[in-house]
């Protein structure tokens, strides 16, 4: 029974992009190509180059705009607006996820390495808005992306996250590594698998997991 994992539980912190939508909707695909061509232009490389920074920055500094800022100065800004102006006909909503959601009893947020107005745009597609009490981007944090620790004390600081009352969703590994050093709880959201000490629990499917929290509190 994995609920009493959670009985704790008084902030439920959620990452935006392959965590409350599933990766089949690539939605990440349009937004590398934005990224690409941004840096194409602001950095006037071609397309293999731009590529190759992109994922050297994505390696070293948690994003390709933490890279751009600390390398090359650029304005967070117009960047945040330009990459993330995608077609979100992919998503659909789903119901039982948003019904699981608004069950979770305390603060329920989401936290994402976008910016703000696009996780409402995602959150209104697939039928999440008014499920969260806040949302907040990469722009709370002083645009320090996750994983950096200082990042989730930035953004927990402004809604006051007891992380000792926390649990964190993401689908992204190195995501969970702070905020398990901060004393959250876990949960990695994706398809495979993947052990690690500073993952607590695994799911594919979200909803059903939380649902399973859900039946475990209020039997
Ligand atoms: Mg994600």
């Amino acid at each position: 029974m994995v609920a009493h994992h959670f009985s704790h539980v008084r902030y439920w912190v959620f990452d935006l992009d392959n965590t409350l939508y599933g990766p089949e909707a690539r939605l990440f695909d349009q937004i590398e190509v934005r990224m690409t061509e941004w840096v194409m232009r602001a950095l006037g490389v071609d397309r293999a180059e731009a590529d190759r920074l992109r994922r050297d920055y994505w390696r070293r500094y948690g994003t390709t705009l933490a890279g751009l800022m600390a390398e090359h100065d650029v304005d967070p800004e117009p960047y945040l607006l330009d990459v993330h102006e995608i077609d979100l006909g992919a998503l659909d909503p789903d119901p039982d996820l948003a019904a699981a959601v608004r069950a979770l009893p305390g603060r329920r947020l989401v936290y994402t390495n976008g910016s703000a107005p696009y996780a409402r745009r995602v959150l209104e597609a697939r039928g999440l808005d008014g499920a969260f009490d806040a949302v907040y981007g990469v722009e709370h944090a002083g645009f320090l992306p996750k994983p950096e620790r200082a990042a989730f004390e930035a953004v927990f600081a402004l809604d006051r996250v007891a992380p000792e009352e926390a649990a964190m969703f993401e689908d992204d590994a190195r995501n969970l590594a702070a905020p398990h050093a901060m004393g959250l709880r876990t949960v990695l959201v994706t398809p495979e698998p993947q052990a690690a000490d500073h993952i607590h629990h695994h799911t594919d499917d979200l909803a059903g997991f939380l649902s399973q929290i859900g039946r475990g509190l209020f039997p």
